[in-house]
């Protein structure tokens, strides 16, 4: 990053005027981030585009305001994220023992969620919009109406006077276009849009950003997307989708657990469909399971009755196995939610 001293000094001294009027919990970040010189950052496990999005858009702010930035994450990135500026920057760990002045924790509800154990005594700034945020942190800056928790980082970036850089904008483009499940989802505002507007004009491609993200499977991804979707199930009469996958199917398809990203949301494009679930039986024994949905159809609840979390339309949790016993119950359980939040009407 060319960020000259004077630069720095600017950028510092001019923040407070910079964060909206009677946004304290903002202002108060911002001084914490400061008057600190050593920050450590990290988000989920199982990273997402928003997570990583968020985190290094983080950094690249912290570099320009010449601080010291580290980052661990429990998980790699999904290899189509690889190339993305900064990915090598991230330390992947099960226990950190970095030390910090803050820690800033994004896209996370709960401290555990990190995945990264060794965290709890830092100094916690909780940046975040997963509704039943726990409040962990000693800062606290909780929005459910955000879209991705990188639009949280754009204000809090631009709060802290840090020019949008390339790489930036970059990332916080990332985490929008990929928390919106690429402008689908509908907590998408003019907000949404005009921090996209911003970073186009600082440099992203749109086309190119869907390409890298959208347009990158490996032969082997297609064979396993053909695989999952010719052995779905369709329930509550074609409301609501079952995918399920074994160490088999990832085998002949020769790919990972990692190559069944963004699979989830292909049946929600059949009009009828309302809801989907995705069982993964996970080598611990347990059983992750991945929901989304269309409509007031609301998952996050179901993934909250279960230790779990996430949005109305995306939601997920992990609980014990086996397999076949979690399997009717979750059918169950959603059909009940189809109920509840199903519309019929096109107009939505
Ligand atoms: P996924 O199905 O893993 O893509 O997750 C969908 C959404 O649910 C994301 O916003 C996740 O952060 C959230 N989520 C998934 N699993 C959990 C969990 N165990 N606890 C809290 N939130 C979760
Ligand atoms: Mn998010």
């Amino acid at each position: 990053m060319s960020s000259g001293p004077n630069e720095k000094s600017e950028m510092a001294t001019s923040s407070r005027s910079r964060v909206p009027a009677g946004h304290e919990v903002l202002e108060r970040i911002c001084e914490e981030i400061l008057r600190r010189e050593r920050f450590l950052l990290t988000s989920h496990a199982r990273p997402d585009g928003d997570s990583i999005g968020s985190q290094l858009a983080m950094a690249y702010a912290l570099d320009a305001l010449g601080k010291q930035v580290r980052l661990v994450n429990a998980d790699a990135a999904p290899d189509h994220y690889r190339e993305f500026p900064g990915l090598d920057r991230i330390e992947i760990t099960a226990q950190s023992e970095v030390p910090a002045d803050a820690l800033i924790v994004m896209e996370c509800s709960d401290l555990t969620r990190t995945g990264v154990a060794g965290l709890d005594h830092h100094y916690i700034i909780n940046i975040d919009h997963h509704a039943g945020n726990r409040m962990y942190g000693a800062l606290n800056w909780f929005d459910e109406s955000a879209a991705a928790c990188g639009e949280m980082v754009f204000d809090l970036i631009r709060a802290l006077g840090v020019p949008l850089s390339r790489e930036i904008a970059t990332h916080i483009y990332l985490a929008i276009l990929t928390d919106t499940g690429s402008f689908h989802h509908s907590n998408i505002t003019p907000r949404t849009f005009d921090i996209c507007r911003q970073t186009v004009e600082a440099g992203v491609n749109p086309a190119a950003m869907a390409r890298s993200v959208f347009d990158s499977n490996s032969f082997g991804k297609l064979k396993l997307i053909g695989a999952l979707l010719n052995s779905m199930e369709l329930t509550d009469r074609g409301r609501l989708a079952v995918l399920a996958i074994d160490d088999d199917m990832l085998t002949s398809c020769g790919c990972t657990h990692n190559d069944t990203e963004g699979v989830i949301n292909l049946p929600l494009t059949a009009r009828e469909i309302q809801a989907v679930v995705f069982f993964k039986a996970v080598a611990s024994g347990e059983v992750r399971v991945s929901m989304r949905s269309k409509y007031d159809v609301d998952v996050r609840l179901v993934a909250s009755e279960h230790g779990g979390g996430g949005h109305k339309n995306a939601a997920g949790f992990t609980v014990p196995g086996p397999l076949a016993e979690v399997r009717p119950r979750i059918i169950a359980r959603l059909v009940a939610a189809i109920a509840a939040g199903a519309r019929t009407d096109d107009g939505d």
